[in-house]
């Protein structure tokens, strides 16, 4: 039953894992519990393909990105504001 529940995740965390996946960031596991619950859940299922046709368009528009570098240094950079 734990694995049951830990395979099952909530509409929520579907989301979470539905954006982390259109930016490649989603783990193997958090992609097949999202691919579980699309083919369960109708709601996140037009989600995911919304989600999905946004991401190719995207990416034909060939909108510029963000080093990870630079996006690394922002990060701390925030961070530091917002501690202060
Ligand atoms: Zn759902």
């Amino acid at each position: 039953m734990k694995l049951l529940k830990k395979l099952f995740i909530d509409c929520e965390t579907s989301a979470l894992y539905c954006d982390k996946a259109q930016y490649n960031e989603a783990t193997s596991m958090e992609k097949f519990q999202l691919k579980l619950h699309i083919v369960i859940c109708k709601i996140c299922r037009s989600h995911s393909i919304k989600n999905t046709k946004l991401t190719k368009a995207c990416n034909k528009a060939n909108l510029a990105k963000m080093p990870e570098t630079d996006k690394a240094a922002l990060k701390s950079k925030l961070e530091k504001e917002i501690g202060n």
